[in-house]
């Protein structure tokens, strides 16, 4: 498996850091609270992409954009398990919607 998945037991208004770097890559101090550091292959919801990288959306089966317009029929998180990127960490946080979920992928 090229992935491993960890949910975090976090509050939806949480920071959340690199555990590279420890940058704040979801800080709510920031206008644009989006702050993706280097180690960060995508930041995305169960209802779209905020942030990805080329280099991860190349080996995802389907674009971003095509996720996107098809946004009634796919499942993001079933979308990045499916990446073939060589390995990579998966951060599952509580979106503060029920049922939702914030993905953020860092490199492993
Ligand atoms: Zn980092």
């Amino acid at each position: 498996m090229a992935y491993q998945l960890v949910q975090l037991d976090i509050q939806a208004t949480d920071n959340i850091q690199c555990p590279h770097c420890r940058q704040q890559v979801i800080n709510w101090a920031e206008e644009q609270y989006v702050q993706p550091c280097e180690h960060t292959l995508f930041i995305a919801m169960d209802i779209g992409f905020e942030y990805i990288t080329d280099e991860f959306e190349q080996t995802m089966r389907r674009t971003v954009d095509d996720l996107h317009a098809n946004d009634d029929q796919v499942s993001v998180i079933a979308e990045l398990m499916a990446a073939q990127y060589p390995e990579f960490t998966i951060y599952q946080s509580d979106l503060g919607i029920e049922g939702y979920s914030r993905y953020i992928g860092f490199t492993a």
